[in-house]
């Protein structure tokens, strides 16, 4: 009776430290949690003490033998992970916790600017006041009216558990030495360079909130939106709000295939009876319920293998009640050489293959097809798709090359989830080309390899847009380590 992570497991490693088997892996120690989908739980060593359990934020973990029976295909997930050879070489004792030597603490209080109340950023303020043996004052600063970034106006409404992470995040705003103030833009009301000179250190965490724009002719045309502006309006971000949302087409099509193209399809489609009781905008959830959206199209630039979405997502997706999930059987065939996880998923998307759509509300993903143009004169009314031949480069990576067939969909509604991309502010370095702030070990460098002292970038806008909320945490640790370091090396200075 193992116990097994679920779903909505957002990466945070909570649970690892607390395992008294070392059997929650990978650990962000470990080299592939950087890219894991999820962390997963080794059958074989767990021996159900439920430390696991009380130590996660989501309520993302249960034994075996509580799962409902969608759940159940998780027990296999975790299960073979530690099939792959490479994962079955760990200690079975955890590591003990770094023990943290730094000099006699400076008498001076520490003052930090906190730019940005997402995830990371709360993160690191929780860090810096675990950490910290010295008098800390925190000010952060955040452009909307709430903290919590993306895990408030970006997670889906129907991922209450994920949402729930809100909670343990926004504890730190309790602490008397931390102040927040809303509605403050770093760059527009308040000069990051005169932050630099108030406080010894400041922290970019603004994350990456625009989505990367297609290129193509019809873009900006009525129905045609960004899967950014959707998730915002859905989630009742008050610079959403307003967005005219047209839903009386039948069929909408989505541009991309990570996890956001998958949680825009899930909220077109769900029974608006499923999402009374989550936290959706009560406008969307109107407009949800007089909705003729039936079918939605998830396009893939390449194939199955190479989607971005997460096996869980995809599960997700096929357990939600009322709505079918299609694809085509091109390019799933099965390979000697793909690992137990990507078998898995490629046999998860064999079975969608094989059912005969008979419902009534339907996500279909296609692959190896990019959009080309929007058909339509003043609305949206169809895409124009050019279908890709997959090749290996090089290197080794499958590349898409668009053939000379096309494809014409007709639809009302195209949302454009090709990905998000951050933007700088005014008087910091940007790495125009990766859309990042530039760093070294969390600090920030000029564009000629000089450190900017003081001055510190984490999470989506140091890393890019991508991990769950989680895998910021461990960000968030580095560059609370690197502000103690320098405060304590005396290398930073703060207006009296
Ligand atoms: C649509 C969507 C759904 C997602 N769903 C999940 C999920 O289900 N599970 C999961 O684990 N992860 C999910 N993620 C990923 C997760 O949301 C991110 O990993 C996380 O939010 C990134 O945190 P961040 O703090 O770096 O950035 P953000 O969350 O973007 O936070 C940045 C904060 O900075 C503020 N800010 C920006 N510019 C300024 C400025 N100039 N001055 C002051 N404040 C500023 C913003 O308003 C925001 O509050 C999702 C992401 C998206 C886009
Ligand atoms: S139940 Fe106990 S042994 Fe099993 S994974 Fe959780 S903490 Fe580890
Ligand atoms: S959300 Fe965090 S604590 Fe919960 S299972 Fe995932 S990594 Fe572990």
């Amino acid at each position: 009776m193992p116990h097994v992570i679920l779903q909505h497991c957002c990466n945070d490693a909570s649970c690892v430290s607390v395992c008294p088997m070392n059997c929650i892996h990978p650990t962000p120690d470990e080299p592939e949690y950087s890219t894991a989908e999820m962390l997963y739980i080794d059958p074989e060593s767990c021996i159900d003490c439920g430390a696991c359990v009380d130590a996660c934020p989501i309520d993302a973990i249960l034994p075996d033998d509580e799962l409902s029976e969608g759940d159940e295909v998780f027990i296999d997930i975790n299960a073979l992970w530690y099939t792959d050879p490479r994962h079955q070489e760990y200690e079975r004792t955890p590591p003990r916790p770094p023990v943290i030597t730094r000099p006699q603490a400076p008498e001076e209080t520490l003052r930090v600017a906190v730019v940005g109340a997402g995830p990371t950023g709360l993160y690191t303020v929780q860090e810096l006041l675990t950490q910290s043996r010295v008098p800390l004052e925190i000010e952060i600063f955040e452009r909307t009216d709430h903290t919590g970034g993306l895990a408030r106006y970006g997670v889906a409404p129907d991922h209450s558990s994920t949402r729930s992470v809100l909670g343990t995040l926004e504890r730190v705003l309790k602490r008397a030495n931390v102040r927040l103030h809303t509605g403050v833009e770093v760059g527009r009301d308040v000069d990051i360079t005169e932050l630099g000179a108030q406080f010894h250190a400041v922290l970019v965490t603004v994350g990456a909130k625009n989505t990367r724009r297609l290129g193509i002719e019809g873009e900006d045309l009525t129905g045609s939106l960004t899967a950014g502006e959707f998730v915002a309006w859905y989630n009742n971000h008050p610079e959403a709000r307003d967005l005219q949302v047209d839903l009386s087409g039948e069929h909408a099509v989505v541009i991309g295939n990570g996890n956001v193209a998958l949680d825009v399809a899930r909220i077109l489609l769900s029974d608006p009876e499923r999402l009374v009781e989550t936290d959706i905008a009560p406008y969307a959830l109107a407009a949800l319920r007089s909705s003729g959206i039936r079918r939605v199209t998830v396009l893939g630039r390449r194939g199955p293998r190479e989607a971005a979405f997460t096996t869980s997502e995809l599960i997700g997706l096929r357990n939600t009640p009322g709505i079918e999930l299609h694809c085509t059987l091109e390019h799933l065939d099965e390979r000697s050489e793909d690992d137990a996880l990507t078998a898995h998923r490629l046999m998860l998307m064999r079975q969608a293959a094989a059912t005969v759509p008979a419902g009534e509300r339907r996500v279909d993903l296609m692959f190896a097809v990019s959009p080309q143009y929007l058909h339509g004169s003043d609305r949206v009314t169809g895409i124009r798709l050019v279908c890709n031949e997959l090749k290996t480069d090089s290197e080794g990576q499958v590349v898409a090359q668009a053939s000379t067939r096309t494809l014409d969909l007709d639809c009302s509604l195209v949302l454009n989830a090709a990905g998000f991309v951050g933007t700088g502010i005014p008087g910091l370095p940007w790495d125009d080309h990766r859309c990042v702030v530039p760093t070294e070990s969390g600090r920030v460098m000029s564009t000629d390899g000089r450190e900017l002292t003081g001055f510190y970038a984490s999470g989506w806008i140091r890393r890019g847009p991508s991990g769950g909320i989680g895998s910021n945490r461990v960000d968030a640790r580095e560059i609370a380590h690197a502000v103690l370091d320098d405060f304590h090396a005396g290398r930073l200075t703060a207006r009296s």
